[in-house]
C-alpha cells in the first residue's frame, strides 16, 4: 500500500494515517514529526526549520523532498508507506512523482473536516515534547500533566496557538487545497467525511480503500 493523506490540519490525518499503517504494517510517514523531531534534537535541520513552523509557514520545497525521498529509501518503506503532512505543493506532488517513478502512489486520502471545526480541535490539542503522542487537553489520561506513554509533558505545540494556526489554515488554501484538484484529476482521490469519532472515521477509510481494493482486482 503506498498512500498519502491530505487534509486541513487539525482533520485527523495523523491519527488515522497511524491506525492504517499499523493495521498494514507500513510506516507512517509524518513530515511534522520528522521535522519536530529534529527540532528536539538540535540537528541543523531542525535548527532551520524551527522559525518557519512556528510561524506556521512551509519548510522550502527541496529541502523537504530530499528529507522524503531518503526516508522512502529506508528498507522498511519498500512494502509502502503511507505519507502524512507531504505533499504540501504542487512543487513537492511533481517531486514525489518522481521519486516513486517505479512503485507509483495507489491512493490519495481527503478528509474533509470545515475550518471552524478544525479551529476547535486544534485549540484543545496536546502534544506530548517526549514521543509526540497527541491528546486532547480534557483526557483523563494526561489529568496529571504527564504522558502515560513515556512520562514526557503534553504541552501545546507553539504552531497551535490562534495566530500560527490562522497562518497553516491560510497557507493549506493557497498551497496545499490545490493538491485536491491535482489528484482528483489523475484519478486518485478519494475525499472523506472526517467528522465523527475517531472509529467513525477509520470504518470510512477502510470502506474507501476495500472499495478501490475490489474494483482494481
Ligand atoms: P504538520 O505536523 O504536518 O502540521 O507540520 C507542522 C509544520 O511542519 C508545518 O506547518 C510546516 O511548517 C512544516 N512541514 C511539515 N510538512 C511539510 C511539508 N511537506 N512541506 C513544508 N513544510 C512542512
Amino acid at each position: 500500500m503506498r498512500m498519502l493523506i491530505l487534509g486541513r490540519q487539525g482533520a485527523g490525518k495523523g491519527t488515522q494515517a497511524g491506525r492504517l499503517a499499523e493495521l498494514a504494517a507500513v510506516p507512517h510517514i509524518s513530515t511534522g514529526d520528522m521535522l519536530r523531531a529534529a527540532v528536539r534534537e538540535g540537528t541543523p535541520l531542525g535548527q532551520r526549520a524551527k522559525q518557519i513552523m512556528d510561524a506556521g509557514d512551509l519548510v522550502p520545497d527541496e529541502v523537504m523532498v530530499g528529507i522524503v525521498d531518503d526516508r522512502l529509501h529506508e528498507p522498511d518503506a519498500a512494502r509502502g508507506w503511507i505519507l502524512d503532512g507531504f505533499p504540501r505543493t504542487v512543487g513537492q506532488a511533481e517531486a514525489l512523482a518522481e521519486i516513486t517513478a517505479a512503485t507509483p502512489l495507489d491512493v490519495v486520502l481527503e478528509l474533509v473536516v470545515p475550518n471552524d471545526v478544525v479551529i476547535e480541535r486544534i485549540s484543545i490539542r496536546r502534544t506530548c515534547d517526549g514521543c509526540g503522542t497527541v491528546y486532547s487537553a480534557d483526557d483523563a489520561a494526561i489529568a496529571d500533566g504527564t504522558c502515560p506513554k513515556c512520562g514526557g509533558t503534553p504541552r501545546q505545540r507553539d504552531d497551535d496557538r490562534p495566530e500560527a494556526v490562522a497562518r497553516r489554515l491560510a497557507v493549506y488554501e493557497s498551497d496545499t487545497a490545490p493538491l485536491v484538484d491535482h489528484y482528483a484529476g489523475l484519478g486518485l482521490l478519494e475525499a472523506i467525511d472526517g467528522l465523527g469519532t475517531t472509529d467513525e472515521v477509520f470504518d470510512r477509510v477502510l470502506a474507501v480503500i476495500d472499495d478501490r481494493t475490489s474494483r482494481r482486482i
